[in-house]
């Protein structure tokens, strides 16, 4: 076992196994008061648990004992920025160690949100976001995937909020102030979630639903209808599906991802509900979780490629299912085409570190990885040597052999040899595989998406940029479609140009977030001055990473964009997650 440089924890003395919370929502002081106890497993003397933290306020530390608690010796250890403290507990074996605490209104993987924030507009809202190293904000745990352990939670809140978990929470929506949910299944720290708000139940099928608020709710069963459907199909290929439920909560627009696959109830985006299901593939994202990562998991975050590069490529084979191969081949383009685009303009020696070999772990951005990218294209590149009716099954058999274990890129890699490479010689060679795993970059011989559909915008590109035609047939294109004709065109067009695609298209203000950021971070970058006060719009409403970033950074090109992105994010700010707020600085103070 490797050892996780992004935790504190001693996984090869002690183990947690269960964890039992005790929950209280304190809305008022923004702060969760708790208590963690943690059911043991010990390989090691037994005298000390060392548990994770960050800004907690430790209140006690007891062990079990044959009649009842003892307290217990116990020591935290100054803050790290990154890592957060060590809580050091001096014990002798025991069965089951409590820790009372408190957290910070500031922690770093909690939102708390004013109720003007929501949509209803009358009662707060809380969430929260474990990924990756967040967990310890709100709970004193082992926080490493490598510790895997089921939990049970008891939350009190105020009556009026609904409480969901990462756990079996029941379909019934009654609030009664006082929530029990148990998660059977062992899950890694980052997996811990917990959301209370004014959140109604909508169902799709007979496993699956949507938690929103009222307002919501409809809206959203209606975009994820097919979510059943993909369940079906991913079980076909992939066996099947372990967590009971499978239900989606609807968050406020500050949510800083697109979708958190927390377990039994992934954690979605509303920027993705625009009523013509163009960016459900968020859902067939967050659903392939279920397999890759939340049932086979990385061992450490420098093999989040195992995690994230495994769900992009099972996503796309879940929407070629249910969608069609078209649209699949499409959202494949785009994706290698922004990785491309990030790639090209490094020199050898930074590609080395951005993009290494996928046996040599990458840091975990979150956003702007590039490693889950390359093993998606990796795992693609075999399906496409090896053919379906091989590679399936092998896929098949890894998620059945690793299911509920955390491993690491080594464990992959001789999986692959023993099940695929040699009982099958001379369908690739050693130095190919050699490339992806050992060296940086995309190998030459990887094999590209092409897109039809693609080729035709392309050409309607170029002609318009040559011969000032707007392109015939743009206002019946796909979602697809136009984040293609953003994504190659110039990051710099000139005001002309903007205003005649703007009047015959409409994009400023468009409800759609992935075409909104890729208008925007074109506006940004080219002065375009009328956008603007949408463009600050979008970027107060909406809290997704992935989607303001880029706005931001564009923004920052120019003194002028970077005073005003100073000033959006000034009002913008009391609606963003703190992981956004931190992203947004950094990107605000690496221009200035
Ligand atoms: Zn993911």
């Amino acid at each position: 076992m490797t050892h996780d440089r992004h935790s504190y924890a001693e996984p090869a003395l002690v183990r947690t196994t269960h964890l039992d919370l005790e929950l209280d929502l304190d809305f008022s002081a923004k702060v969760l008061i708790g208590a963690a106890t943690h059911t043991l497993a010990w390989s090691g003397p037994g005298d000390r648990l060392v548990l994770d933290t960050r800004d907690l306020t430790v209140l006690s530390v007891e062990g079990s004992t044959a009649d009842g608690w003892e307290p217990l010796e116990h020591n935290l250890g100054l803050p790290d920025d990154e890592l957060g403290s060590a809580l050091a507990i001096r014990t002798a074996g025991h069965e089951q160690v409590r820790v009372s605490y408190r957290t910070a209104p500031t922690a770093t993987g909690l939102q708390w949100l004013e109720p003007e924030m929501t949509a209803g507009g009358v009662l707060p809202f809380m969430f929260s976001q474990s990924q990756t190293i967040h967990a310890r904000s709100w709970v004193p745990v082992q926080d490493t995937p490598s510790v895997r352990f089921s939990y049970a939670a008891h939350v009190t809140a105020p009556p009026e909020l609904m409480v969901l978990m990462s756990a079996d929470n029941g379909t019934q929506s009654r609030r009664t102030g006082s929530y029990d949910v148990v998660m059977p299944e062992p899950i890694p720290s980052y997996l811990l979630a917990i959301a209370a708000g004014d959140l109604v139940f909508e169902p799709i099928g007979e496993r699956s639903g949507v938690w929103a608020e009222p307002e919501m709710a409809k809206r959203a069963a209606a975009e994820f209808s097919d979510t059943e459907e993909m369940m079906r199909v991913t079980e076909a290929l992939f066996g099947p599906y372990r967590w009971g439920r499978y239900d989606v909560l609807v968050l406020p627009p500050s949510f800083p991802y697109g979708g958190m696959e927390n377990p039994r109830m992934t954690f979605a985006t509303p920027t993705v509900v625009i009523g013509d299901k163009s960016l459900v593939s968020v859902i067939a994202h967050e659903l392939a979780h279920s397999w890759s990562g939340n049932l086979v998991t990385q061992d450490s975050w420098d093999d989040i490629w195992l995690n994230e590069g495994f769900t992009s490529y099972v996503e796309n084979r879940i929407v070629e299912a249910v969608y069609g191969t078209e649209l699949a081949v499409m959202e494949t383009a785009i994706k290698q085409h922004s990785t491309v685009v990030k790639l090209d303009p490094l020199s050898p020696a930074e590609l080395a570190v951005e993009l290494p070999g996928l046996n040599h772990g990458s840091e975990y951005h979150g956003t702007t990885s590039l490693g889950p990218l390359k093993g998606c294209w990796f795992l693609s590149w075999l399906e496409e040597r090896f053919g379906r009716e091989v590679f399936d099954p092998f896929l098949r058999g890894y998620f059945d052999r690793f299911a509920f274990r955390s491993i690491n890129s080594e464990d992959f890699v001789a999986h692959l040899q023993e099940h695929l490479l040699t009982p099958r010689p001379g369908v690739v060679s050693a130095e190919e595989i050699a490339a992806w795993l050992d060296e940086p970059g995309i190998p030459q011989f990887a094999v590209r998406a092409e897109s039809d559909r693609f080729e035709v915008v392309d050409r309607l590109r170029h002609s318009w940029l040559s011969t000032g035609e707007l392109p015939a047939g743009g206002k019946t294109w796909t979602t697809q479609e136009w984040l293609r004709f953003l994504d190659a065109a110039p990051d710099v067009l000139d005001a002309e140009q903007l205003q005649q695609l703007d009047r015959e298209f409409g994009l400023t203000g468009t409800a759609n977030g992935e075409i909104a950021r890729r208008w925007y971070s074109i506006v940004a970058a080219s002065a375009y001055t009328p956008a603007y006060d949408e463009l600050a719009t979008f970027l107060t409403r909406v809290g997704r990473m992935k989607l303001v970033l880029p706005v931001y950074r564009a923004l920052s090109r120019t003194e002028a964009g970077r005073e005003f992105a100073a000033r959006v994010f000034e009002s913008a700010r009391p609606g963003y997650h703190p992981i956004t707020t931190a992203a947004v600085q950094k990107i605000l103070a690496a221009a200035s």
